[in-house]
Order: structure tokens, then sequence, then C-alpha cells
């Protein structure tokens, strides 16, 4: 069990066996527009902290940060780094006319989505500007340029087909030997939700490269293997 503290500190305390409780001193990630529960939020935790030693952690699809702050606390108490990669305008499903469009993140002096100002006073709110670098870019751009192999990379990026696939080639070759690919929106189950999510998991078990790790309401951790 452990708590943190708005001043960053990280102690554990016994509360129950198997649960996490994060305590950002007042402020909750969960308050922050997003989808990710706080049980998902939990297992990014996690895993960011057993991987953070090898290298510092990155996620594809930031929105207005809420899974940052399950991420940044990890690398903060793990002395890493959070990268999180967003161009902040929103994915398909978050466009005008689309289900998942939200009217407040709209900047109409820019005429499009903008998530970006949302995100840092997340950050900040948090008090995670020290450990998280946003960087606002195309996830196949930013992929396409990067050199320093990742502990862990969390895709939570667009779930069109075509976004999915971009992610899973842009980064899982960027994921250090026994480091993680952690993948958000994976439903086994057709109806459930999108199919993307899922395609690429299982690519990923397909390559050799990545096994199974753990698995959480629709969040999938894998291992990378070779
Ligand atoms: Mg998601």
């Amino acid at each position: 069990m452990l708590w943190l503290t708005a001043a960053g500190r990280c102690s554990p305390r016994l509360r129950s066996a198997d649960r996490l409780v994060l305590d950002f001193g007042g402020f909750d990630p969960q308050s922050v527009k997003g989808f990710l529960s706080s049980g998902d939020g939990a297992l990014l935790y996690r895993y960011g902290l057993k991987a953070a030693a090898a290298g510092p952690l990155l996620e594809v699809g930031a929105y207005c940060g809420r899974s940052a702050c399950y991420l940044g606390a990890a690398a903060r108490d793990a002395g890493s780094r959070l990268y999180s990669v967003d161009h902040h305008q929103g994915s398909e499903e978050h466009q005008p006319g689309w289900e998942w469009h939200d009217a407040e993140l709209w900047n109409a002096a820019a005429g499009r989505l903008d998530t970006l100002p949302v995100f840092l006073r997340t950050i900040r709110h948090a008090g995670l500007e020290g450990c998280v670098t946003p960087v606002v870019a195309r996830s196949r751009d930013a992929a396409r340029n990067w050199r320093t192999p990742l502990a862990l990379v969390f895709i939570d990026g667009g779930h069109s087909m075509q976004a999915a696939l971009a992610d899973w080639r842009g980064w899982a070759g960027h994921v250090a030997p026994d480091g993680y690919l952690l993948i958000h929106d994976v439903h086994p189950v057709p109806g459930d939700g999108g199919r993307p999510p899922m395609e690429i998991y299982r690519r990923a078990i397909a390559s050799g490269l990545f096994e199974p790790a753990e698995r959480q309401e629709a969040l999938i951790a894998l291992r990378r293997v070779t």
C-alpha cells in the first residue's frame, strides 16, 4: 500500500492486502476529464514504479492528463521521467458531432479542439511539473525520431485502426528488454469496445517480442521478452 502526498513523498501504509491507494493531497486524478478508472490508474502506477529503474516512461494519448497523474507519480517516486505524447487536438471520436466530443475543450480562436491548457493545469495541480514532459506532436512523428530505450510505453491514443497501428509500429520497438507495453481499451468481446486496441494486442503477442503480464478491466500489461 502506498500513499502519495502532495509534497511528492511516497510512504508505504498498510490498509488492505491488495489495493493501492493514491493520495495527491486533495487533488483527485479522477476529477480530470478522461476515461481511465482509478483501478486502472493504480495499475499504471504499479507498473511505472516497477519499470522505471530501466529508463523513462512514455504515454501515447494524454487527453486532459488523468493517466499522466498516475504514471507521472510513478516517475517521480522512482526518480525517473514521464514523456507524454499527444498533439492535443483530440482523437477522431472527440471531434464535433462524434460521441465523445466535449464542447468545453473547443478552442474557438484556433478553430479546433485543444486539450493542452487543461493537460498543463492537471500536471500543475498534481504537483508533477518536475517529472512530466509534454511532447506536443503526432505519435508517429515523435516515434520516428525517438532514440532512448523506454522502460514502459502506455498506448492510449486514437481508436481508429490507422492510429492504433501507427502507435504499435511506432513505439513497440522502443520498449527496452524486460520493459513493459501497456494497452488501454482492449475488449476481447466484440461490441464491448472498438477493435483496434485488441488488434494491436494480438500483434504484440504474435510478434514474439511480448508476453502477457497482467490484465485488469480493459487494460493489458505486456512484458518485452527479447
Ligand atoms: Mg483509453
